[in-house]
């Protein structure tokens, strides 16, 4: 095994030509550990999973993101569920190396300075992906653009405009003055980074100043962009104002904007830039892929399903379990498929552990001592309406009955809804006041601050994880994948990738059919019934059974939708097979294939 260092300013074993193009990977978040707050959710986790499996697989990959000082916010809850929001309280130099090449970026006319941190993902074989961090907290900017690296997704357009400027051309040119262009693949995860074209393509008219930009130009750019897709409803997708655009851009990139005919409906639409410039772009999962066709039919738009990072997911009993059974089961995540082999009475033992960690630490957090012979429900994401965190509440009566008739249930909610999304946070009340009239019958407890550490115990230490999304919203999911790899099954919509991991009462439940649009009443319904009387009985009577769905949870999904596996797609059909197909001009799948 080849061992690739790929660490800027330290060219060890960097010798272009003797390895493929590195890959430059744009988010605008990323969840690396819970000691480094600058992710949200789903689309940061993915991120961070990115960069470990590109670690593992030892493919060159650097990751560019914002430092946030002010991270996302911490969440607070109090009695009746209302969240206030402060700021997390972390100190980036403490965490994170300097990177010494600086750079600068015209904003509102100013030019903005931008440094950068770096953080270094190593993988199982020692390789190494790092992450860099652009901040714009330096003395010599002005007051305001001190702020823009501060809050993750707060502040106003402006103030996201401007980030997303930092992002996409900050970064570009940090790249460039550490000596990596040229060489590289830029991967757009989300339109948020989608300016970067706008940096690539500066970068290749260099000091000629303003002109018509050639279709080579464009072709060149388009030659090295790659683009992922997350967002399933026009809604989601990023837009800002023309004004807001000549405001921030200055008026010679926005004419350039403007003569690409990258203006609809008088505004920027970063997913459509990005479609624009990208060569090969992706939704990530098979049914989000189709969707974000039939919403942007001009562009070819190919579907590679999201996953999670194995080992950073596993709870220690689980692990130690892969490796006595499956010893190549980090470097290798295919061989979970073989988890077929763990006798069924250690899954339970492991499972049992792992439970008691959660337990311990929901005491160690809110002094509530949960029962753990009761079958525990989890349910943790970001809190936003159409993930339906109140759909298991829509008839309490119900409930009650279902645990008198056969046995005990007790829930457990995280998640933390966007500082401005009252929808989210009405939810979030909705469950307290549901936890309040259920009171004994049915403990459930919301727990304050959701992050990666919590998730870690939550995946791995419930016995079901219920996800009940409004179709078809749920470009993805991951937390179910997380759920996997420890033999947690899924009750779940069928959206996202559970339309691919779901065969029911093999590696879980469904909720609902398979229909591109919920049908909220059939849903209820079919998620009291299902729990009632497939999922509880199972639990209680069997718990064999019940680990054998859990069992091949991890065989079928875990050797699936893990970041390997994902990694491996986007390098065959995204970051290189593309090239190919370029360079070949006609070739044939086989000639292909020997170029491979
Ligand atoms: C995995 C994860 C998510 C995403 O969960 P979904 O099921 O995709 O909504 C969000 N937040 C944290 C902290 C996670 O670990």
């Amino acid at each position: 095994m080849k061992t690739v260092s790929f660490v800027p300013e330290m060219h060890e074993s960097d010798e272009p030509g003797d390895r493929e193009e590195a890959v430059a990977y744009f988010t605008m978040e990323i969840g690396l550990t819970a000691e480094i707050p600058t992710y949200s959710g789903g689309l940061g986790v993915l991120a961070g999973d990115t960069t470990r499996a590109a670690a593992d697989l030892g493919m060159p990959m650097i990751a560019v993101t914002l430092l946030y000082r002010h991270g996302y916010f911490r969440q607070q809850l109090d009695e009746d569920g209302n969240q206030t929001e402060g700021p997390v309280e972390w100190k980036p130099e403490e965490v994170l190396r300097p990177v010494s090449k600086r750079v600068t970026v015209e904003i509102e006319g100013r030019e903005v300075a931008v440094r950068a941190w770096r953080h270094t993902v190593e993988g199982v074989f020692g390789n190494h992906v790092n992450v860099l961090f652009l901040d714009t907290d330096l003395e010599e900017n002005d007051p305001w653009d001190r702020t823009l690296t501060d809050n993750l997704y707060g502040g106003d357009l402006r103030y996201r405009l401007a980030q997303e400027t930092v992002l996409g051309i900050g970064g570009v040119k940090l790249l460039e003055a550490l000596g990596l262009n040229g060489n590289l693949i830029y991967h757009m995860n989300e339109g948020h980074s989608a300016l970067l074209a706008l940096g690539l393509l500066e970068q290749k008219l260099g000091e000629q100043g303003p002109r018509e930009v050639s279709e080579e130009e464009i072709d060149w750019v388009r030659g090295r962009c790659v683009f992922t897709t997350h967002t399933p409803v026009p809604a989601g997708h990023d837009k800002f104002d023309w004004n807001l655009v000549a405001r921030i851009l200055g008026p010679r990139r926005t004419r350039t904007l403007e003569d690409l005919s990258c203006r609809h409906d008088g505004m920027l639409n970063m997913t459509y830039l990005a479609l624009r410039f990208s060569r090969y772009v992706n939704g990530v999962a098979l049914r989000h892929g189709e969707i974000s066709s039939d919403m942007f039919p001009e562009y070819p738009i190919d579907s590679i399903t999201n996953g999670a990072a194995v080992e950073m997911w596993t709870s220690e009993p689980f692990a130690e379990l892969f490796s006595k059974h499956i010893p190549e089961w980090r470097h290798d995540n295919l061989y979970l498929r073989y988890a077929l082999r763990i006798p069924l009475e250690e899954m339970l033992e492991a499972h049992r552990q792992a439970k008691q960690a959660l337990l311990d630490e929901v005491a160690r957090r809110t002094s509530i001592e949960l029962d753990p012979d009761a079958l525990t429900i989890g349910f943790a994401r970001r809190a936003t309406e159409y993930k339906r965190t109140n759909l298991l509440f829509s008839d309490l009566d119900r409930l009650r009955r279902i645990v008198k008739k056969v046995g005990p249930l007790q829930v457990l909610y995280a998640g933390k809804a966007h500082p401005r999304d009252e929808g989210g946070k009405q939810m979030i009340r909705n469950v307290f006041a549901a936890a309040k009239e259920l009171g004994e019958d049915l403990p459930v407890i919301y727990l304050e601050d959701y992050d990666i550490a919590l998730a870690k115990y939550l995946v791995s230490g419930v016995d079901l994880w219920l996800n009940t999304p409004m179709k078809p919203h749920e470009a993805s999911g991951t937390s179910g994948m997380k759920a996997a790899f420890n033999g947690v099954p899924s009750l779940s919509v069928l959206d996202g990738w559970w339309l691919e991991g779901h065969i029911e009462e093999i590696t879980g439940w469904a909720i609902g059919d398979r229909e591109e649009v919920s049908d909220p009443a059939a849903e209820r319904a079919d998620l009291y019934d299902t729990l009632q009387h497939k999922i509880m009985p199972l639990y209680y009577e069997h718990p064999l059974d019940y680990a054998c769905v859990g069992r091949y949870s991890i065989a079928y999904n875990g050797s699936f939708f893990n970041t390997q596996r994902m990694v491996e797609q986007y390098g065959k059909s995204a970051y290189y097979q593309v090239i190919l197909d370029e360079n070949d001009g006609e070739g044939s799948d086989v000639e292909r294939d020997q170029h491979r």
